[in-house]
């Protein structure tokens, strides 16, 4: 049997990004991608798969299996990781969606999506270190004084140091209101920050120098509760070169990712300097969760193209019944379920980074606002649906091998590991459903969701995946008016239901790729009629799936 491993999908990105989105059109149409063509986003891509697949891949299982320690008072990272951080700088792929005029590349958020799928499908554990490294740019970019920026953009883009997000306090999980980390102010305008994190991801590494940690805190004056936070950027190595008073007191041992340092921090009276308005810092800490929900969003995606792929070659292998295990009609549902989601997931995740970079870049205001409606509808969706359907995936795909998959040396197994922890953090899907269901669709966002909804039904054809995708915007409807009559008698009651409307915007959002997957694969060729096959069994097999989901949802409003 050949061994678990990973090729990059580039064929399969190729025909997202080009012909079910056309995204080279939107690049022209926006001054400030429209250096980009196809050829050279295609070349793009072509190098970061082979970084993926020479340096990251081969490191990823012994890496699951050493680990991480803490040797001196500090974390070293698995044998590997800092040599394929070296390259990764080198090669330029930190500052690829970055603002040239911080030292970025200034490519679309849709080719950064693309490479962070590859990265976390190669090896989930490594790519934990630059995962907060767009979001804590972001956010400095956004709310920090001109001299934080000068300071530490430049370094952040060119990948010469890391960043980590400091939230989670024991006490303080998904309530980030019960946030004790304290900020006194000095003189000199810093503050100085004390208490203790935990879970803090990359909190301690060997693979920088340096880390730039952007932490939650109180001052002193700050009211309870989450209008009292400040955000305090604290590095651990001081601008005059001396280290800081912070320290990773341990790792946490985990399920998964054994490859990332989940830091337990101490901050002793360190050094740092507010990032935005005092008791502001939940606002601005939000743009570094965002950016960073997709990432975790393309984690979902990752790991099932790395077990589907993985499961679709080892099912014509396996013989079993004098034949491959792959002529089962059982297996011919799990493959087919693995390939349609995989497929339609990535249709979705990448027009939603399409959206981040119009609402970035394009020249007309109204454009703007309507993409990052869609954008901020759609995140918690994808979060929480795709990185669902991210664990589910990997473990189907293990039960393809059977009593093997459940053996270490296969591989599976460390795919179903890692990817559950994309389900929790970054705001649990219990969270994600919430935003989405009180925040966006009963908050002031539902007319922007009918527009989404009218503009999805515009790309339903009179083919099967098209009648399945009308049949999706209907029973949407008829889910967002009964959370409205629910919300009206009482504003808790939609939260019964908050997942399960999730989950049937996640299908009604596969329905739509699936409908424009298969009208764009319109040629005879064995990929495309590969493609419409995918796309019909996801339209015939797993829609039905959302049946059950739409119908609790509407249960609410005869209750
Ligand atoms: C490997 C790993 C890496 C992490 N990296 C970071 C990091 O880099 N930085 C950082 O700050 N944190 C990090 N975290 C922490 C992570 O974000 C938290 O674990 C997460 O926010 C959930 O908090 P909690 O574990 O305290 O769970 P709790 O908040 O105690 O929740 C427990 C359960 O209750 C549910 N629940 C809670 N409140 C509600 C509600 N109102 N409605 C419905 N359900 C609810 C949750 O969904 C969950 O299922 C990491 C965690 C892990 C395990």
């Amino acid at each position: 049997m050949s061994l678990f491993s990973y090729a990059a999908p580039l064929d399969e990105m190729r025909f997202v990004i080009e012909r079910v989105l056309n995204a080279p059109a939107q690049w022209a149409a926006v001054p400030a991608l429209a250096d980009l063509d196809a050829d050279t986003a295609a070349e793009v891509l072509a190098q970061a798969a082979r970084f993926t697949s020479e340096v990251l891949q081969p490191i990823n299982g012994p890496g699951d299996r050493q680990g991480c320690r803490i040797v001196d008072s500090r974390v070293k990272t698995p044998d590997g990781f800092p040599d394929a951080w070296r390259q990764f700088v080198e090669g330029g792929w930190p500052a690829l969606a970055c603002d040239p005029d911080w030292g970025g590349q200034g490519l679309p958020q849709l080719l950064n999506a693309a490479l962070f799928e590859m990265l976390v499908a190669a090896n989930h554990g490594w790519t934990m270190y630059p995962g907060l490294l767009h979001g804590a740019y972001e956010t400095i970019k956004a709310h920090g004084s001109d001299e934080l920026k000068q300071r530490y953009l430049p370094k952040l883009v060119s990948g010469e140091w890391l960043a980590a997000m400091g939230l989670t306090e024991p006490q303080a999980g998904s309530d980030l209101g019960g946030v004790r980390t304290k900020a006194e102010p000095r003189a000199d305008g810093s503050v100085a920050v004390t208490g203790g994190k935990i879970f803090i991801s990359g909190g301690d590494h060997d693979l920088t120098d340096n880390i730039v940690h952007l932490v939650l805190c109180r001052l002193p004056d700050a009211p309870p509760g989450t209008k009292g936070l400040s955000l305090a950027l604290v590095p651990t190595v001081l601008p005059d070169g001396t280290r800081n008073t912070t320290a990773a007191d341990g790792i946490e041992h985990k399920m998964g990712i054994h490859g990332s340092a989940t830091c337990v921090m101490r901050y002793e009276a360190a050094t740092g300097w507010l990032v935005g308005e005092p008791h502001r810092g939940l606002p601005a800490m939000f743009l570094m969760m965002n950016a960073a929900r997709l990432h975790v969003a393309l984690q979902g995606l990752g790991h099932l193209d790395m077990a589907t792929q993985n499961a679709e070659r080892y099912a014509t292998e396996r013989e079993q019944f004098k034949g491959p295990i792959a002529r089962q009609p059982a297996m011919q549902r799990t493959l087919g379920r693995l390939r349609a989601v995989t497929d339609g997931l990535r249709v979705v995740m990448y027009r939603v980074a399409m959206r981040l970079d119009e609402a970035e870049h394009h020249p007309d205001a109204a454009v703007r606002e309507a993409a990052a409606a869609e954008a901020s509808i759609l995140t918690p969706v994808l979060k929480a649906f795709g990185t669902q359907q991210g664990f589910q995936g990997a473990s189907d795909a293990l039960q393809v091998w059977g009593g093997y998959g459940y053996v270490a040396e296969y591989g599976i197994e460390q795919t179903v590991r890692d990817a559950r922890i994309a389900m929790i953090y970054e705001g649990t899907n219990e969270i994600q459903a919430i935003d989405l269901v009180q925040r966006k669709l009963l908050g002031g966002a539902g007319p922007a969701f009918e527009t989404l909804l009218d503009g999805l039904l515009q790309d339903a054809g009179d083919d099967a995946c098209g009648l399945a995708l009308r049949d999706q915007v209907g029973h949407a409807r008829a889910a967002l008016a009964a959370l409205r009559t629910a919300a009206a008698a009482d504003a808790q009651a939609p939260l019964w239901v908050a997942d399960d409307m999730l989950a049937g915007v996640g299908h009604l959002m596969l329905a739509w790729a699936w409908a424009v997957t298969a009208r764009a694969a319109d040629s005879d060729g064995d990929a495309d009629r590969a493609r419409r096959a995918a796309a019909e069994h996801g339209a015939r097999w797993v829609l039905p799936q959302a049946d059950v989901h739409w119908a609790r949802v509407r249960s609410l409003a005869a209750t």
